[in-house]
């Protein structure tokens, strides 16, 4: 059960309460209802000698929904949950739907305006928009939820892989750079999206080793989208041949499509915790014991300087 925010007048957050105990200070004239959703009532006097427990939100960021909690640390006590729905599909299917006109009135030939390149740069950290919302739909109700409760600590899901790589590396389209992916990141992430097993024989029981599916000596790239795992025999038998031409044509199309949901996590958790430290609030991952994650790229120079350029 969902407690009940209180504010006092000076809109200092205090305990939330039990919806029982804010119905009676509502009848009893002590309070008003400040807002509905989440309930929040104000305390008609102000309370300046009132100890707040501290609280602390708990994230879990998905890529369609994102769970949310306010829970008390010292009595373990669930305060306030809720779940969010981002609308990340809907972001981008009306992107899709602009471009679509805009391209439709240029192929019209209805007026001449002059090429731009000058300005087709995106600013560092930038994330695709339907991403970008998911990370300021959770800023949103963390900043909410400040002013309503005494939080004192964020919690979030741990980042799994390296999500700055991963972003660049599929998100973005950037080609990733040999030596700086070609680590625990890159494997990790192929053993995710093949599920553990060879892309040409399917079993899961060899060795597996990356695979390029279009080999580099025929012009294929070292982009994620280029790569599988393939057991040894296969990948000796392939040689220098491409994925269609050794009969499957199907992998192709399979390694374009990035893992969609899992790179929106990744993407969205890495600059969720970049924009959170903005907030001031003690943070904390979760604490898988992998060498990728939050505390590797916090180590690792490249990662975090990007960061702070893009999040100061
Ligand atoms: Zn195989």
């Amino acid at each position: 059960m969902s407690y009940v925010f209180v504010v006092d007048v000076q809109r200092k957050p205090l305990n939330p309460v039990h919806p029982g105990r804010a119905r009676r200070l509502l009848t009893e004239g002590k309070a008003a209802v400040l807002r509905r959703s989440p309930l929040t009532i104000i305390r008609k006097t102000a309370m300046p000698d009132a100890q707040p427990d501290p609280l602390r939100v708990k994230i879990d960021p998905g890529s369609k929904t994102t769970g949310m909690a306010v829970v008390n640390d010292a009595s373990g006590e669930v305060v306030w949950a809720a779940e969010m729905h981002h609308r990340g599909q809907q972001v981008k299917d009306r992107l899709d739907q602009r471009r679509a006109c805009r391209r439709s009135r240029r192929s019209r030939h209805t007026r001449y305006r002059q090429p731009r390149f000058a300005n087709r740069r995106r600013r560092e950290g930038w994330l695709p928009p339907s991403l970008e919302s998911r990370v300021r739909n959770i800023l949103t109700w963390v900043e909410r939820l400040r002013r309503l409760a005494p939080i004192g600590a964020i919690s979030q899901e741990l980042v799994k892989f390296d999500t700055q790589l991963m972003q660049n590396a599929e998100i973005s389209g950037v080609e990733y750079q040999q030596g700086t992916l070609a680590g625990y990141e890159l494997r990790a992430y192929l053993l995710e999206k093949w599920e553990r097993r060879c892309a040409y024989c399917q079993k899961t029981t060899h060795p597996l080793q990356v695979e390029h599916i279009v080999p580099q000596s025929r012009g294929g790239s070292n982009r994620v989208s280029n790569l599988t795992l393939a057991c040894e025999p296969r990948n000796q038998a392939k040689g220098n041949h491409t994925a269609a031409e050794f009969g499957h044509p199907d992998i192709q199309a399979q390694a374009t499509a990035p893992l969609k949901d899992a790179a929106a996590i990744n993407a969205t958790r890495w600059a969720l915790v970049q924009r959170l430290r903005a907030t001031g609030l003690p943070i904390e991952t979760g604490s898988g014991g992998e060498p990728s994650g939050i505390g590797r790229g916090a180590r690792s120079p490249r990662p975090i300087g990007w960061m702070r350029r893009a999040w100061g």
